[in-house]
């Protein structure tokens, strides 16, 4: 892998979901192109190695056809002819020859040399020319007497059988010395030879001989095969394909075309022959050749079959069709492109919109979020569900704004209560000891900072106890309660009355001089005796000692102990009076 990619990967980028379509289509299709690509180029290979396979399979099939043909009927007529006792039998040889065309000439060799042959001169078109025949001459007879072997004669007859010309040559030519005649001579029943071509007329032909009744002399018949020309047309028509049929020796047969040099380079280098039963490429002036070589014959490797074939050429029609395959796939794929993005589209449309609306969640915009219009059915159900969770957390969130207000609002109730609570007295809800505690550490303050005056009393219920003790301590409340509202009553709004515990009460009275405080003790003092409670029975006093700052004094526990001091002096003095501390 390379630099780019791994640092692609530890980024981590984000790519987006067309771009990813698009690269895994590229890519799958570009691995499809390779794939499909070699393997077409390798069934184009294979193919066209197979086309010349079965080209020269059937080219060779139809020549063993054509050689099997005939060969029964030729095996009877040699048969029949060798049981003739009479020689030389010039009308049956005629007779022979008119019948069959194919039938090139019916010969007899004998042992002492002598040959006797007749020829159907209509076999061949080029045979009237070799032997100064007339157009109208149609039968030739060649006869070599064994008692003069140097001598050949040779007569010419037309159809009507009658004598056109005759003439004596010189002859090279004994029977015996052939191959037709050896075979025969050494078998006890008919032969046949391999094909071969003719020296003198471009025919290629087989001899079927026989030993007349076991004498040495043979009797024989030449079968022209069917241009075999026509047969390797037949299954040939490209002129970069050419074909032999070859001796075991390395000699032409015959071939498609006229040009051997192929074939005599191909042989140049030693060749086993049966390295090429199948096709195979290989290299002949610096270009590539498939070659395959097949026997005519499946028993005997005498005759074989080559084909060589210009690969390029072979290969040419496949390739052309494989690239127009592979163009038409690329095209395909092309076109597709469009189709895709176009897709892609559909579903990252929706899928941004999706994103637009889950801003709006992050911006608690929760009532304008709308359902995104898609048909893709998984982005339908994410952008439903988000359109109900939004709503969910506005409700929630709303439910949740009302109840905070709710609890608010009960908590600055109870603080309100608490705040009473620590600054009143329970049972009178005058202001308790911490309270007046306060109260009297800030008139101090303020005292020892401008010197102003303020003053202090401390009042004691007379014999309490006896209220108690007679009505119970209900009733002891009760008294408690209705004697704080007449002290409530009777101060101004400026001084702070408190509880300073049990049946003692203490006023704080803010710039009043003790002549000021007097005055109210003495007011509290009257009003307390007069009071008519509605559960007690009784009328009760009161005892109150004053006290007032002055300059030698530094705390504000100073002045509560000089009014405690003149308290204590009231009740001393027999109680229900007003006691100054000077
Ligand atoms: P003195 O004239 O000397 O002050 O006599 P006294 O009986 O008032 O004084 P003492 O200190 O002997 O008794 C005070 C009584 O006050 C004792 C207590 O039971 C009563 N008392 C104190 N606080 C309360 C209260 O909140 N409710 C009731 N019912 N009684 C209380
Ligand atoms: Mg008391
Ligand atoms: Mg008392």
């Amino acid at each position: 892998m390379n630099k780019y990619f791994i640092n692609l990967l530890k980024k981590k980028k984000e790519v987006s979901l067309k771009s990813t379509v698009l690269s895994i289509f590229s890519l799958v299709t570009i691995i499809l192109i390779i794939v499909l690509g070699s393997q077409l180029f390798y069934f184009s290979k294979k193919l066209s190695l197979e086309s010349i396979d079965l080209q020269l399979n059937g080219l060779v099939q139809d020549i063993r056809t054509s050689i099997k043909s005939n060969e029964t009927l030729n095996f009877n007529m040699i048969e029949m002819l060798s049981l003739m006792k009479d020689k030389n039998n010039f009308e049956l040889y005629i007779n022979i020859l008119a019948t069959y065309p194919s039938l090139y000439a019916i010969y007899t060799g004998y042992e002492d040399g002598s040959f006797y042959e007749i020829i159907n001169l209509n076999s061949n078109k080029s045979l009237p020319q070799i032997y100064n025949a007339e157009s109208t001459d149609k039968w030739l007879l060649i006869k070599i007497s064994g008692q003069d072997i140097n001598k050949r004669e040779i007569y010419l007859y037309n159809s009507d059988l009658k004598l056109t010309s005759s003439r004596i040559s010189d002859n090279n030519y004994n029977p015996t010395t052939r191959p037709w005649y050896k075979m025969a001579i050494s078998s006890n029943s008919s032969i046949k030879t391999p094909p071969y071509k003719f020296s003198h007329i471009d025919s290629t032909g087989i001899t079927y001989a026989k030993q007349i009744s076991n004498s040495k002399n043979i009797i024989a018949i030449d079968v022209l095969i069917n241009d075999f020309r026509s047969i390797y047309k037949n299954h040939i028509n490209s002129d970069y394909i050419d074909v032999y049929l070859f001796k075991k020796d390395n000699t032409i047969i015959s071939s498609l075309s006229d040009n051997t040099n192929l074939f005599k380079e191909f042989f140049k280098e030693n060749i086993i022959i049966t390295d090429f039963t199948k096709p195979k490429i290989i290299k002949l002036n610096k270009k590539q050749y498939v070659v395959q070589i097949v026997p005519l014959n499946e028993q005997n490797n005498e005759e074989n079959i080559i084909l060589l074939a210009e690969y390029d050429k072979i290969i040419e029609p496949y390739q052309v069709q494989i690239l127009n395959l592979l163009l038409t796939f690329i095209i395909t794929v092309l076109l597709m492109i469009p189709i895709i993005i176009y897709f892609s589209g559909i579903i990252v449309k929706p899928i941004y919109e999706l994103v637009k609306q889950s801003i709006k969640v992050k911006k608690r915009k929760y009532n304008t979020i709308t359902k995104v219009e898609t048909s893709i059915l998984e982005v339908a159900l994410l952008s439903s569900s988000l359109e109900s969770m939004s709503e969910s957390i506005y409700n929630y969130q709303h439910s949740l704004e009302e109840k905070v207000k709710q609890r608010t609002k009960e908590l600055s109730l109870k603080n309100e209560e608490l705040l009473k609570l620590s600054i009143n007295d329970k049972l009178t809800s005058l202001y308790n000891r911490e309270k007046l505690d306060k109260t009297l550490q800030h008139e101090m303050n303020r005292s020892l900072r401008y010197g102003v005056v303020f003053s202090v009393i401390i009042i004691d219920i007379d014999f309490f106890k006896k209220v108690n003790d007679e009505f119970g301590h209900q009733v002891g409340d009760e008294v408690l309660v209705e004697s704080a509202n007449i002290l409530r009553n009777s101060i101004r709004n400026v001084d702070v009355l408190g509880r300073w515990g049990g049946e003692e009460f203490l006023i704080v009275c803010p710039q009043t001089d003790l002549e000021g405080a007097q005055k109210l003790a003495k007011n509290i003092n009257n009003a307390i005796k007069n009071h008519i409670f509605s559960t007690y029975p009784k009328t009760i006093t009161m005892s109150l000692g004053v006290a007032s700052y002055n300059e030698n004094i530094f705390k504000a526990e100073e002045i509560v102990s000089n009014a405690d001091k003149a308290l204590y002096k009231a009740k001393e003095n027999g109680r229900d009076q007003v006691v100054i501390f000077r």
